[in-house]
């Protein structure tokens, strides 16, 4: 199509498809301006919550909205320098499911699938926005009402998932205390949303955000061609997961082992200039890393993530993470903001010569 142009470090996070009126389409996993930067989107709104409109400057056609936008006041970072490496949080500890039947059908002890369930059943939320997946492992977001739902989500699916359109479809359905799954560039945008303070986008009705450790997403297409140039069917893949630097692969006959580094031709750009290891502006932060196997680190951050373990406590078993579990999140965070700062850096066209410190840069979109 004439004047089409893709934005390649769109993290397909859905919020432009699901809050902007004239909003185009997506190709491939990525947005596409078919109409330039016109429209609402010149007008700032997108700007105001697109994870990443630090790096869009040099497609909008429009007056740019840049200047008006600071610091995003639900970043705690901004003011607490000791939260800098995981982002603000009141405690860390591990926790699994105590069912051995939810415990055995998903990953690292199922922690997330349990508490949905449990806050579900409790009332404490009406509708989990959750990550299913396609035959061939796309990853499609879905709004779960019931446990069973729930299940669905379960497991990692490693490709991008556009979440903000499902919390989109929740708040169209009339939920009211809506629960969201999802990577740091989910959990980014929606908090942006809530930022603007507009009652008619009803943001107020998301409850709590569970956010996921995310060192990157892969592109789907690629992750299709990587494996069957190994002879693997995307299709026939029963679980992928992470161990010790391994890409697993599970399928009915066989499991794969892949180094991580091998893996990196499938990951999105736009992975490449996220310094968010651990979700920093979720409710809750899980993941497996810090916690021995068969659980996952729950980073509890605000009162309503709190209350989100206090109302699971009979679907979950709860344990102190020790220091060096902590310690081994915090490198890992560490290592990712410094992995991915000169990228950031070079996306905002900023010259890192006179810079030391990426964290002063942390969720500020102008400088
Ligand atoms: S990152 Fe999200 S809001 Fe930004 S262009 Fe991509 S899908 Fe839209
Ligand atoms: S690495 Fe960052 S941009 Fe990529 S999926 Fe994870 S949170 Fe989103």
């Amino acid at each position: 199509m004439a004047n089409e142009r893709s934005f390649p470090v769109c993290c397909y996070c859905g919020a432009c498809a699901a809050f902007i009126p004239d909003f185009e389409k997506y190709k491939e996993e990525e947005v596409v301006f078919d109409k330039g930067c016109g429209g609402t989107v010149s007008k700032g709104f997108c700007f105001s919550f697109c994870p990443r409109s630090f790096a869009a400057c040099r497609l909008c056609e429009g007056e740019c909205p840049r200047k008006d936008y600071g610091v995003c006041d639900f970043s705690p970072c901004a003011s607490s320098p000791e939260g800098r490496i995981l982002g603000h949080y009141k405690e860390i500890i591990s926790a699994r499911a105590t069912e051995e039947g939810i415990r055995e059908v998903g990953q690292d002890g199922s922690v997330i699938t349990a508490m949905l369930c449990e806050a579900l059943r409790s009332g404490f939320i009406d509708a989990a926005v959750v990550a299913i997946r396609t035959e061939d492992w796309k990853a499609e977001p879905f709004v779960a009402t019931t446990p069973e739902e729930v299940l669905r989500g379960r497991g990692s699916k490693f490709t991008a998932c556009p979440s903000v359109l499902a919390v989109w479809e929740a708040i169209d359905r009339g939920y009211e205390n809506i629960a969201m799954v999802g990577t740091g560039c989910n959990i980014e945008a929606v908090r942006r949303l809530q930022a603007l303070r507009d009652p008619a986008l009803e943001l107020d009705r998301v409850k709590v955000l569970i956010g996921l450790f995310c060192t990157e997403a892969f592109w789907h297409r690629d992750l299709v061609m990587f494996l069957a140039e190994r002879g693997i069917d995307i299709k026939e893949v029963e679980r992928f997961y992470v161990t010790k630097g391994k890409f697993m692969v599970v399928t009915k006959d066989k499991e794969y082992s892949i180094p991580t580094k091998d893996m990196e031709s499938c990951a999105r750009d736009t992975c490449r200039i996220c310094e968010d290891f651990t979700s920093q502006l979720a409710d809750v932060s899980a993941g497996s890393s810090g916690s021995p196997e068969g659980y996952t680190s729950l980073i509890i951050r605000t009162e309503v993530g709190e209350e989100l373990v206090s109302v699971s406590k009979k679907a979950i078993e709860t344990k102190k993470l020790d220091d060096a579990g902590i310690k081994k999140i915090e490198r890992l965070a560490f290592n990712k903001k410094m992995r991915n700062y000169g990228m950031i850096l070079d996306q905002m066209g900023i010259c890192s010569a006179c810079l030391t410190n990426p964290y002063s840069f942390t969720l500020q979109a102008s400088h």
